[in-house]
């Protein structure tokens, strides 16, 4: 792609450009591109992992930027209500808030038989008996 200087070596993401990617998605998510390098950044804090699972996220493979609250409800496009999560973890989030979320899952593991147990000093759901 015809985007950077002449011999520059650029991280590819199909077949764009890392750079070119990450402002694709800044867009797409948050209808400007102007907050695509802390866009960036925020991937590289997190260590390319998923905020909820830690899964490896792969650019362009199974990567999705969630506004935490849904702009729908009342969520900004501001980098402090924005994460990097895996595909199928936004898939089951949807439109719900953090909060409404974790009480999807919660009802799901209990209701499959799932004993919950926050850990003492632990700051979310830390552990599953029986998982
Ligand atoms: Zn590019």
């Amino acid at each position: 792609m015809g985007c950077g200087k002449n011999g520059e070596v650029k991280q590819q993401v199909g077949f764009r450009c890392e750079k070119c990617w990450f402002k694709k998605i800044a867009y797409t998510t948050t209808k400007s591109i102007k907050n695509w390098e802390a866009i960036r950044d925020l991937y590289k804090r997190q260590k390319g992992l998923c905020a909820y699972t830690g899964i490896k996220l792969v650019l362009g493979e199974n990567t999705n930027l969630d506004h935490i609250t849904p702009v729908k409800k009342g969520g900004t496009h501001k980098i402090n209500n924005l994460q990097w999560v895996d595909g199928k973890v936004n898939w089951m989030k949807y439109d719900s808030k953090e909060a409404e979320f974790l009480k999807t899952i919660k009802l799901i593991l209990k209701r499959k038989g799932y004993c919950m147990k926050k850990k003492t000093g632990g700051r979310e759901i830390n552990a599953y008996h029986n998982l």
